[in-house]
């Protein structure tokens, strides 16, 4: 795999990047600028000291540096991403897109508009967007007029799942998207689990490379995997767990106790025989023999709270005993909330074990969707913990259980 950091002494002038980044956020997720411009702009690259300003998602402070280096080598940058699940009937000719997202309100869960303007005040630059607001749209050698004859520097592409292709891998969409530009750079580990055209086949048609992000990813991944320093703590929450039993598998050697929380305990609380009432628990899930062979290491909760019939949080012996073992702990993966955390009245859990991890002296790898931005907005300052976050929740899992990522295969392969 080649890193784009390896281009530092290269000159870059008038060369077009096509930057593949990962702007998946949910509406609700989207952040307000902030005033403070410069106290933000230098603390960017930085994840854990940007509280007190207003929130920004982590996953777009992620690729400021890379965004700055290319601008600084004097490139221009065309960025890639896909933003939800439009589900767009590509099959019915007439107006299937509008059928589908097409309706305003729709079309604002889609639509990856709103980050010219965060985009453009993270890195200074004035931001172009490239619209094709459906398939027969998407005319490459339109857009590449357009990228040559602009005065910006940075263009972002609409949501690429409005195009059938992208989804699908296809070869002809990702060399029409490879026609845009010089070289592609990947700063999307959270989207690197993903078969599609802007993250695996277009590596086959451009000189290609990891970007920043993509880099500390996996570098600090593989120190947790590799030689992890002992011992090693699992926490374990969220919703599904299908995600998480082969992550188990895989680190059952490696770490020393699997702590589990949030939904996926109730699955296994069941798979002991134990009632769980209305809770959320994946029925099509088979733990027993998962529990038979690694029982000592995985620990579940001893109590919890429960609201109408459902188990919600873990409760405050659970909090204790788990905060004990992460204490002691010199390395710690962190993925998934340990209650339904939306709701102010279930986030003891998880506030518990933030404050167990940032007591502690060890290096924590924290991924996942919630986990993340729920530590940032902890009021902690001062960290004894060296912490990474991850920009991932699933992509992180599934590298760790060992899979690998269509995304990083590609680099790998590149020959270009
Ligand atoms: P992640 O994105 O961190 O990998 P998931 O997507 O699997 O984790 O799950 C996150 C979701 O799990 C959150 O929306 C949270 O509300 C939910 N959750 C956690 N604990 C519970 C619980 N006990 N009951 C219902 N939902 C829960
Ligand atoms: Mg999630």
């Amino acid at each position: 795999m080649k890193f784009l950091s390896s281009l530092n002494k290269k000159s870059l002038r008038n060369k077009i990047c096509l930057l593949r980044i990962d702007l998946n956020i949910a509406e609700a997720d989207l952040c307000e600028i902030p005033g403070n411009k410069s106290g933000l702009a230098r603390n960017a690259g930085v994840e854990a000291d940007w509280r007190g300003y207003e929130y920004i998602h982590p996953r777009i402070l992620a690729v400021l540096p890379t965004i700055e280096f290319l601008i600084s080598k004097g490139a221009k940058i065309v960025i890639l991403s896909h933003r939800g699940r439009p589900e767009i009937n590509f099959k019915s000719k007439i107006s299937h897109f509008y059928q589908n997202c097409g309706k305003q309100e729709n079309l604002k869960n889609f639509t990856l508009k709103p980050f010219v303007k965060i985009l453009s005040f993270l890195s200074s630059q004035p931001i172009r967007f490239i619209n094709f607001d459906f398939e027969e749209k998407f005319n490459a050698p339109i857009i590449r007029k357009i990228i040559d004859g602009a005065n910006e520097n940075i263009f972002l592409l609409e949501n690429l799942r409005f195009v059938s292709g992208e989804e699908k891998n296809n070869k002809k969409f990702s060399e029409q998207l490879a026609s845009l530009g010089d070289f592609y750079v990947n700063d999307a580990f959270s989207a690197s689990n993903r078969k599609n055209a802007s993250v695996s086949a277009i590596v086959e048609f451009l000189p290609s490379f990891a970007g920043f992000n993509l880099e500390k990813e996996i570098k600090n991944l593989n120190q947790a995997m590799k030689n992890p320093k002992k011992p090693l703590i699992v926490i374990l929450g969220g919703a599904k767990v299908s995600d998480k039993i082969k992550m188990i598998k895989n680190f059952f050697k490696k770490a020393d106790y699997f702590l589990i929380g949030g939904g996926i305990a109730n699955t296994f609380i069941a798979a002991q025989g134990l009632p769980i009432g209305n809770s959320l628990c994946d029925k099509n899930v088979n733990l027993r023999g998962l529990m038979c062979k690694f029982s000592r290491k995985i620990i579940l909760p001893i109590d919890t709270i429960v609201y109408k019939r459902k188990i919600l949080d873990i409760g405050p012996r659970t909090i204790k005993k788990y905060s004990k073992i992460i204490q002691g702990a010199k390395t710690i993966i962190w993925n998934g909330p340990m209650g339904y955390i939306e709701d102010e009245k279930f986030r003891k859990g998880n506030e518990g074990i933030i404050k167990a991890i940032i007591k502690s002296r060890a290096f924590a790898i924290i991924g996942g969707g919630e986990s993340a931005p729920a530590f940032l907005k902890a009021k902690n300052r001062k960290l004894k913990v060296n912490v990474f976050f991850s920009t991932a929740g699933g992509a992180m899992l599934e590298y760790l259980a060992g899979n690998k990522l269509p995304g990083i295969m590609a680099l790998n392969k590149n020959k270009k």
